[in-house]
């Protein structure tokens, strides 16, 4: 059936959301518009020596989509599918979740066309260096501060950091999270993206009074926010039923016990393929078991109207960013399928990457307890507020996250713009 799935432009699922919130908010024309293009774009282009002694040219991207609530933050994807209008829409995304989070940044997305599986080590930090120095002038603490994305984690950062400190003469650590501990990075940051799906969707099934121990999942994707969502489900007492990655879907009725699937990961090259405890199946069938909760932590749209009428799970916890298209929205809620968005189920990256960057301005070095605490009541508290709003205005909890998000950086535009 993947072959069927009709992808949408995902920057066209944003502005769809965007124009509903935007009509509920009575939001005029000219702030729409400043709203729903980035404020910069820049495509930067730079050469590398590969290893086999040939160089190579290789395009790059920065989107920095909004900053009236405080520096653009957002990560940087390496992937041969990075294209400008979806650095677009994950940057706009960027914008509202640190808006629905309450955290002081604007948002921001950078992405880099290659095949990270297929780059060694000294040809990943050339390309990281190269795109560094083309981008020295945007980057800042206090300007725009990247993160890691898909194909990226903390060795880049570091070196992006290092790349960054020599340019300007000087160490700066503020300037990008997701780093390494001994460079600046805050224990808990990996682990994040993941551990927050985890309190999201806890959060959802108590809304529908689905107890844990009781419940089932299945976990599209094991990258990093993948194989984190699916420990700490599987810790929390969760059945977890289904998890896949690029090589295999797996399924157990019985549950797979995750923390053996991890040991069998790092050991397999960092693949879940022909792992025993369970049966394999077809990456589709995934998304459409009989779960209470599924969680898509993969990539954008795989969920749109081709298949939505076909999904089974009462809760939809979005891991990735824009894994449900905008055309797929009105089945699954006329099908009764709670969708948790990702502008606030996947936030505790970016809510943990504040609280590096935090640290890194503070010079402050915070305890494992400390993050997680914080993380915990930022979720919560996020959760709590877009659940009111969707009462309040009898929308979706995306709806309502959006309402939210647009309120707050439309307000805060406009006193800027008053200002000028
Ligand atoms: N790439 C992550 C996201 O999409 C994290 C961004 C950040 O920490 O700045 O939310």
């Amino acid at each position: 059936m993947s072959s069927e799935i009709i992808k949408q432009n995902p920057f066209q699922s944003m502005i769809d959301r965007f124009n509903i919130a935007a009509d509920i908010l009575n939001l005029d024309d000219p702030i729409r518009q400043k709203l729903q293009r980035p404020e910069k774009q820049i495509v930067v282009n730079f050469s590398i020596v590969l290893d086999n002694g040939i160089e190579q040219n290789f395009e790059g991207y920065r989107i920095i989509h909004n900053t009236a609530l405080g520096p653009s933050k957002g990560g940087i994807r390496y992937d041969t599918a990075v294209n400008l209008e979806e650095v677009k829409a994950l940057a706009a995304w960027m914008t509202w979740k640190s808006a629905v989070t309450g955290i002081p940044f604007g948002g921001a997305k950078g992405g880099i066309i290659c095949d990270p599986n297929t780059l060694s080590k000294t040809e990943l930090e050339k390309i990281t260096r190269a795109y560094t120095k083309s981008l020295s002038d945007i980057f800042g603490p206090q300007k725009d501060v990247p993160a890691p994305d898909m194909g990226t984690g903390p060795d880049e950062m570091g070196w992006l950091m290092d790349e960054f400190s020599l340019v300007h003469g000087k160490t700066i650590h503020g300037v990008v999270t997701g780093k390494h501990l001994n460079v600046g990075g805050s224990l808990g940051r990996v682990e994040a993206t993941g551990k927050g799906v985890s309190i999201i969707t806890l959060l959802a099934l108590e809304k529908l009074k689905l107890r844990p121990a009781r419940s089932t999942v299945a976990v599209q994707g094991f990258g990093n926010v993948g194989l984190h969502s699916a420990l700490f489900l599987f810790e929390k007492g969760l059945k977890v039923l289904a998890v896949s990655d690029v090589s295999e879907a797996l399924y157990n009725p019985e549950g797979i016990n995750i923390p053996e699937l991890i040991l069998y990961y790092n050991l397999n090259n960092k693949s879940i393929k022909g792992y025993p405890n369970s049966v394999s199946i077809k990456h589709e069938e995934l998304l459409l078991l009989e779960v209470d909760v599924l969680i898509p932590a993969a990539k954008e749209d795989v969920i749109t109207k081709t298949n939505a009428n076909a999904v089974r799970a009462r809760i939809i916890v979005e891991g990735a960013n824009g894994p449900v298209s905008s055309d797929a929205d009105a089945i699954l809620h006329d099908n009764n399928v709670l969708v948790i968005p990702d502008i606030l189920a996947n936030a505790g990256g970016v809510t943990v990457s504040y609280f590096e960057w935090l640290q890194n301005i503070l010079t402050e070095t915070w305890g494992a307890n400390q993050v997680n605490k914080r993380l915990q009541n930022t979720l919560t508290e996020s959760f709590e507020t877009v659940f009111y709003t969707a009462a309040k205005y009898k929308v979706t909890p995306r709806i309502a996250s959006y309402i939210l998000a647009l309120k707050k950086v439309a307000e805060t535009q406009s006193i800027k713009e008053v200002a000028l």
